[in-house]
């Protein structure tokens, strides 16, 4: 993710699957919910809070607004968040990246799918349920929870809900 920019093949570049549509418009997501630049053309993730198989919380984040999120956080944090993080491990299936609980098992999780322009990357989409979000939440520095409620804020302002976990998973 440095020149904000990844080289997909095109047999990585799929269709959007249904359940990253935004739910409130009930259309694809256009544009970035923080920046509201267009999609078209650039790298971006979409994040979906589910609880109880709803979707309570979406958004689509431009590499750009990422990089700026991440840039404001302590380097700290980011350096014990990924030394914490055990080798990633792709697993079929569906489970938690961390726990590997399923669904079922889960009330509430954080699912995150890639995309470039208005096209899926396959076998990007991977969830982390709340309980390992909370756990790692704890070691972030002080500076870096704040940051992070700022964003959740921001982020959630279009929504009714209060998150005390953060809805940006890195
Ligand atoms: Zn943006
Ligand atoms: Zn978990």
């Amino acid at each position: 993710m440095t020149d904000g920019h990844f080289n997909f093949s095109d047999e990585d570049l799929i269709e959007i699957p249904n359940f990253f549509r935004c739910t409130l418009k009930n259309e694809q997501f256009k544009t970035c919910s923080m920046c509201e630049n267009s999609l078209e053309n650039s790298n971006y993730i979409i994040e979906k809070l589910i609880q109880n198989n709803e979707p309570i919380v979406e958004f689509a984040l431009c590499t750009k607004c990422i990089e700026g999120l991440m840039a404001s956080l302590s380097k700290e944090s980011i350096k014990k968040m990924r030394d914490q993080d055990d080798p990633f491990l792709y697993m079929e299936g569906n489970h938690c990246i961390s726990c590997q609980k399923n669904e079922s098992e889960t009330k509430r999780s954080i699912h995150v799918g890639m995309f470039l322009g208005f096209q899926y990357v396959a076998d990007s989409h991977i969830w982390t349920c709340s309980t390992c979000i909370k756990s790692k939440q704890k070691i972030l520095s002080k500076k870096t929870r704040e940051k992070l409620e700022d964003f959740n804020r921001d982020i959630l302002s279009p929504f009714s809900s209060d998150l005390d976990i953060p809805v940006f998973s890195f």
